[in-house]
């Protein structure tokens, strides 16, 4: 039955999920009724701590200022994701942000380092990276030097649980009304069987038209209530458990992550103002928790801050995200590794779309089955990106290693190795996450061999190609030269207050 009066919205479970959600929608969906119920008996994930540089976009819809955002979540910058020891132990590659080199005419810049590689030109891509070659230094800068100097995209790491709790001021300043308490039953529509309300154990009920899942992997809506099925990935991405630790400052501020593999897994290392979020992901069926542990706490760079917490997961997504009046964000929706940092733009791409589609009344099957259509994709292609990290490693004589590199792998991402490895080539499908550089430098990264490029680099005479390559390597070191350290652009970024 519809409901009389503003449409409602009740978003369940208050982590990093469920106040984005909430902060945007009490930004834009001004003709409706937020709420959030969540349990501080619960409590939240506690992890989640580096993003990628489309985190801009949401900051800035809800018009959040950076100085504020940054003293208040003890955030730092970052400018790419270090990959340590994942094609074999002691070598090292970037995943950057922003441009590698430059493309000349129609040909992107991989063909003619390809090229350039094939005739000894070509030195290691790094050299053509404005932001691994500032990250590695601990530089940066915000903005361009100069109109036409290349730029220079960032992103944050910040405290998970401190950015939920400004979301959470943000919106319950506008409104947003949260409720307190454990949900212990959900009701539906006896006649469309729709979700009609949430009972708290205390027996208050909270009747709404539509709901938002945030209720982490327990999924209490979509898949409590609605049932509505999980695609399990582990095939594709086997790590099953985490260990998460901070531990005091130490060692380079860097403004990058760092990923390290390990025996069964990896490591990460995430600086922030006041710590250094760590933690490791691996593999329960090749490593116990005890040997995790050991690894974990044996490469930290402060002393650790408590005892390594346990997370269980199981890689993979709701079949749908959105099934009849409810939807799922966050873990509720589905989970892959933190790996390349993607799950809170998951969100927020997420709400962004819910936000397009935004219902008045009850969800039409087109727009649920657009939303679900888009967030399969979305997340399939993800996938394949993570999944490449894993298949091309060459730690031969490891189980965890050699069981991945010999897995069988998803069709999408098969075909785009054949075509990197047949021609140089990088598709781009529609508007999936990952660009052409990113694909670039994880194939070159991993030792992903292009057994060609394209004939058209060969147009180029060979001193021109070098003088290219050395004009764009100078180029960019100059640019880092005039960079300020990172911690300095760091603490001028949170001393500057708006006026
Ligand atoms: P949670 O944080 O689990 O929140 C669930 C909420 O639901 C809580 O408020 C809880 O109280 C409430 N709740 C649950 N049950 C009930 C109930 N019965 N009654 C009332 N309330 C209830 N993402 C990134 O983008 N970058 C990263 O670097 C990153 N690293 C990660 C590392 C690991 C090991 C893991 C597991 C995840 C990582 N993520 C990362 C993912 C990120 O942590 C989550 O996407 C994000 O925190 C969102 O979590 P959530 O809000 O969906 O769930």
């Amino acid at each position: 039955m519809e409901r009389q009066g503003r449409p409602s919205i009740l978003i369940a479970g208050g982590g990093t999920a469920g106040w984005m959600a909430a902060a945007a929608l009490a930004r834009f969906a001004t003709g409706h009724d937020i709420a959030l119920v969540e349990s501080e008996a619960i409590g939240t994930v506690g992890v989640g701590e580096a993003t990628i540089p489309q985190i801009h976009l949401f900051n800035a819809a809800l018009g959040l200022d950076e100085g504020e955002f940054l003293r208040e979540t003890k955030g730092s910058f970052k400018l790419g994701i270090e990959f340590d020891g994942w094609l074999r132990e002691g070598e090292s590659y970037m995943h950057a942000f922003g441009a590698i080199g430059r493309g000349v005419g129609l040909l992107p810049f991989q063909h003619y380092w390809l090229r350039a590689r094939k005739l000894g030109l070509a030195k290691p891509l790094q050299r053509y990276s404005l932001n691994e070659l500032a990250a590695r230094t601990l530089h940066m800068r915000i903005g361009r030097r100069a109109p036409g100097a290349p730029e220079m995209p960032y992103a944050y790491h910040f405290d998970a649980g401190l950015y939920a709790a400004y979301l959470r001021r943000y919106a319950e300043a506008r409104g947003v009304v949260r409720h307190e308490g454990m949900i212990a039953g959900v009701g539906r529509d006896g006649e469309n069987g729709d979700i009609a309300s949430i009972t708290l154990d205390d027996g208050r009920e909270l009747a709404a038209d539509f709901f938002i899942d945030c209720t982490g992997f327990r999924g209490l809506l979509i898949e409590g209530t609605l049932e509505t099925g999980f695609d399990d990935w582990s095939g594709y991405l086997p790590c099953d458990r985490a260990l998460a630790v901070p531990c005091a400052g130490g060692g380079d501020f860097t403004p990058y992550t760092r990923s390290s593999a390990r025996r069964a897994g990896w490591q990460w290392r995430i600086p922030l103002q006041h710590r250094i979020g760590n933690g490791i992901v691996y593999s329960s069926a090749h490593m116990g928790e005890d040997e995790a542990a050991a690894i974990l706490l044996a490469n930290l760079d402060g002393e650790a801050q408590g005892d390594p917490r346990p997370i269980r997961f199981t890689t993979g997504m709701r079949r749908r995200h959105w099934n009849r009046n409810c939807l799922a964000l966050g873990l509720a929706a589905g989970f892959m590794e933190p790996l390349e940092s993607t799950s809170i733009h998951l969100i927020q791409g997420a709400i962004s779309r819910f936000l397009a589609l935004l219902p008045h009344g009850r969800p039409s099957m087109a727009a649920i089955d657009h939303f679900n259509a888009q967030a399969a994709f979305e997340w399939t292609r993800i996938r394949d990106f993570l999944v490449l990290h894993y298949t091309a490693n060459a730690r031969e004589g490891e189980p965890f290693w050699d069981a991945v590199r010999h897995m069988e792998l998803p069709a999408t991402l098969a075909e785009k190795i054949a075509l990197w490895r047949e021609a140089g080539f990088i598709h781009r499908e529609h508007e999936e996450l990952f660009t052409e550089v990113a694909w670039f430098q994880v194939f070159a990264g991993q030792g992903v061999d292009a057994g060609a490029y394209n004939p058209m680099a060969d147009a180029m005479p060979q001193a021109e190609l070098a003088a290219m390559l050395a004009d764009t390597e100078a180029t960019l070191v100059n640019e880092v030269r005039a960079m300020d350290r990172h911690i300095d652009v760091l603490q001028q970024a949170i001393a500057t207050r708006k006026t």
